[in-house]
């Protein structure tokens, strides 16, 4: 089943439910959400997430899968102050199991920033906390973002992810979420040679362990390190390679994320609007 949405918010009385009617109301068949705001720990109990309502409405409108997304705060890669590691490691294995009451197989993770430390000892630090979580019994994928390099960012290059892999014991557990403006922000050309960044992909992790695409276009050229989301076919990748990544014959299966940025309304340019019903329409039609 192809499957394309975006991210939509969870908030107020309908919770997951409201969710679930965003997507549908942009002509999603699948979305991503934050249990709250990403840069805090505020979250409501799992009872008061309207799951069941949810998915009832969800059946009934071609939705299958969907998927979280975890707080910028967590940074499992911080060596330097053991309380933020500590804080990541305890919030982590919270927002799994809120992912896994949800019924979404998949919970994305930035792998986090060594803020000064070093790669290597960032990458220990990153498997040491997702060590410290995941195990056999663990219910949901935790899914490693591809990242676009800015700051001390890890994740930047395939070999990053691929030295996670490595050393997290059930890895088993780990997939990849593909960004196509972080990628292109890191320096690959998904552009001229999307076939060859994902044999690249593939011959360091597997293509198969892309789990979700996050579909952006980027406001940088190549390379740029930067991560600013540009709305599709306004920026450096463009309509056309967007397209063909969104449609691409080996992960048809695989869902596609939207997370450009919302667009003054035009029927009240004062106010700001989704551009995902649209762009949805533009990447698949
Ligand atoms: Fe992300
Ligand atoms: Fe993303
Ligand atoms: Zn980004």
């Amino acid at each position: 089943m192809f499957r394309i949405g975006s991210h939509v918010s969870m908030s107020g009385k309908e919770m997951m439910l409201g969710s679930a009617k965003e997507a549908v109301s942009y002509g999603a068949n699948t979305f991503m959400l934050y249990t709250g705001a990403p840069q805090n720990t505020r979250r409501k109990e799992i009872n008061e997430l309207n799951i069941q309502p949810a998915w009832d409405y969800m059946k009934e409108h071609g939705i299958d899968t969907f998927l979280v997304h975890a707080p910028y705060i967590i940074n499992l890669a911080n060596s330097v102050n053991p309380d933020t590691f500590s804080l990541a490691v305890d919030f982590l294995a919270l927002e799994l199991e809120r992912t896994a009451a949800m019924g979404s197989p998949i919970l994305i993770v930035h792998p986090g920033a060594h803020v000064g430390a070093g790669v290597e000892q960032g990458i220990e630090k990153i498997a040491e906390g997702l060590n410290a979580v995941l195990t056999r019994e663990t219910p949901c994928c935790v899914a490693l973002e591809t990242m676009a390099g800015k700051g001390s960012e890890i994740g930047r290059s395939f070999e990053e992810l691929a030295a996670i892999y490595d050393r997290v014991h059930c890895s088993d557990k780990l997939c990849i979420c593909f960004d196509t403006c972080h990628v292109h922000d890191a320096g690959y050309p998904i552009v001229e040679e999307f076939d060859g960044v994902i044999d690249q992909l593939d011959k360091l992790l597997g293509k198969q362990q892309i789990a979700v695409f996050h579909i952006n276009d980027s406001k940088n050229e190549r390379g740029a390190a930067k991560d600013r989301h540009a709305n599709i076919g306004d920026g450096a990748i463009g309509l056309p390679a967007l397209k063909a990544i969104v449609n691409h014959k080996d992960f048809l299966d695989i869902p596609k994320i939207l997370e450009t940025p919302w667009i003054p309304d035009p029927r009240n340019p004062s106010k700001k609007a989704a551009p995902y019903q649209a762009e949805i329409r533009m990447l698949t039609t």
